[in-house]
């Protein structure tokens, strides 16, 4: 969401807290890295907010001893529920004991509202939902008694982690995790903006790698909405964000998943056709578009050197050329926190808005990481009048990332194969070149090869 918006919202929207990241996410000391929610605005005006809490694009129900969905069963679910959860008499939501139930089904609602917004600036339009044509609206469930969770065609439900002896672990519930929600909401905003894969001759390999790619990237970029998780990654990395091998230099927060998504090394032969694992080069290459456009801006900014941008993005180098890397990224961030910021927040925005325009480009059939590049590209033209052309195909070189070898984009064009030259070259001085009935409007005559050279 536009730094703009969001500021506009503050004034008109509803209040919840969210944690940034889950509270079992701990530092050394045992401590959790995010201890208090952060407070949150989605768009609907409290005026409009309904309890449960529910508007008219989706709805919290606290479902009682409900099974999970199967593929029997399906929303709406008609069982006992728990009342709705209310506003406070100020209208927001942020009265809520986090620890209670009413916390949970109200941080539920905020996630996927504020992920919707959030991804509804970027594209600068309502997104539809991909199951509108039997639903309305998105069916939350927050709290049922299950180590798992699932979406599902119309509804979100979610359950909780489980222990290290495999019994439920209610001190985990799936709908206080952010990235998870934001996550699933990602697949729905790929269901209705590229869609499915319609030929049943199409294995969808990328277009599986894509969809969990869209997840996580939807995922990190709502996540950079978080002032306390922006200060958090900034001040323990120093801006220094490169992300090959550079997960020892974000601390604490190497224990997040999307962290580790985010910062992952894999190209495209270490991976295989499983989709999760396929993801892995997608969404790193994405992710290091969006840092090196951020460390584009701190060199125009004059925050820090080219030659220190060059190098950190020269890879692989030594353990003191690191150290050093590091040590000056700690010298150009100390002072300067706030322009790292807004650098930071800027470069998300720009992935935001160029993975709308790219999403709301793809063809889902028989879909290529080619073609994911190639929509990249020309979204970069849109956003950003094709600035960061040199970025993208750099991400995408270093991951791998390139036509198959039997794409027919690579197939070799000779003025034979485009019937403009005879195969075989003769004596004469000039000949005739289609050789088999030529229509007669076409060019008649070329130099044979003798010819040409001699001219
Ligand atoms: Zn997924």
């Amino acid at each position: 969401m536009s730094q703009q918006l969001d500021a506009q919202l503050a004034n008109v929207g509803t209040r919840f807290l969210i944690f940034p990241q889950p509270r079992f996410l701990t530092k050394d000391d045992g401590t959790p890295v995010f201890p208090e929610p952060e407070e949150v605005i989605v768009s609907v005006p409290p005026a409009e907010m309904q309890p449960g809490p529910a508007d008219d694009r989706m709805f919290v129900v606290d479902a009682v001893e409900k099974l999970p969905y199967n593929r029997l069963t399906r929303p709406p679910y008609r069982g006992p529920a728990r009342p709705p959860v209310s506003p406070g008499p100020d209208g927001h939501f942020t009265h809520l004991d986090p620890d209670s139930r009413e916390f949970s089904a109200a941080t539920m609602y905020a996630t996927v509202r504020r992920v919707l917004d959030i991804f509804e600036d970027y594209f600068g339009h309502h997104l539809e939902w991909h199951f509108d044509a039997t639903f309305s609206r998105l069916e939350l469930i927050p709290l049922i008694e299950w180590d798992n969770a699932q979406s599902g065609f119309g509804f979100l439900e979610f359950g909780y982690g489980r222990t290290p002896g495999g019994t439920i672990d209610h001190t985990r519930p799936y709908c206080q995790n952010f990235d998870v929600l934001a996550h699933e909401l990602g697949h729905s905003i790929v269901f209705s903006e590229v869609g499915v894969p319609s030929s049943p001759l199409d294995e969808g390999i990328d277009y599986g790698g894509m969809q969990e790619s869209s997840g996580d990237l939807t995922a990190i970029v709502a996540l950079l909405h978080f002032d306390s998780f922006v200060k958090h990654l900034l001040g323990t990395t120093k801006g220094n964000l490169l992300t090959v091998n550079g997960l020892d230099r974000v601390g604490e927060l190497s224990d997040s998943r999307q962290i580790r998504v985010a910062f992952n090394s894999r190209r495209m032969s270490d991976v295989g056709p499983e989709p999760h694992e396929r993801s892995l080069p997608l969404t790193g290459a994405i992710f290091d578009t969006m840092v090196e456009v951020f460390q584009q801006e701190l060199v125009q900014n004059g925050l820090i050197t080219a030659d220190l941008r060059d190098r950190s993005t020269q890879l692989p180098g030594s353990v003191t050329d690191l150290r050093q890397i590091q040590a000056d990224f700690e010298a150009a961030y100390q002072g300067q926190e706030k322009e790292f910021e807004r650098a930071l927040l800027n470069a998300r925005d720009y992935l935001g808005r160029l993975l709308a325009v790219t999403w709301g480009s793809l063809s889902p059939d028989f879909l290529t990481y080619h073609d994911v590049l190639r929509a990249l590209v020309r979204a970069d033209r849109t956003v950003s009048g094709g600035a960061n052309q040199a970025i993208i195909r750099a991400c995408f070189a270093w991951r791998e990332i390139a036509p198959s070898p039997d794409s027919v984009l690579l197939h070799q064009h000779t003025l034979q194969d485009c019937g403009l030259r005879t195969a075989q070259p003769v004596e004469d001085a000039t000949r005739t070149i289609f050789v088999n009935g030529a229509g007669a409007d076409r060019p008649r005559q070329v130099s044979s090869g003798k010819r040409k050279r001699s001219s």
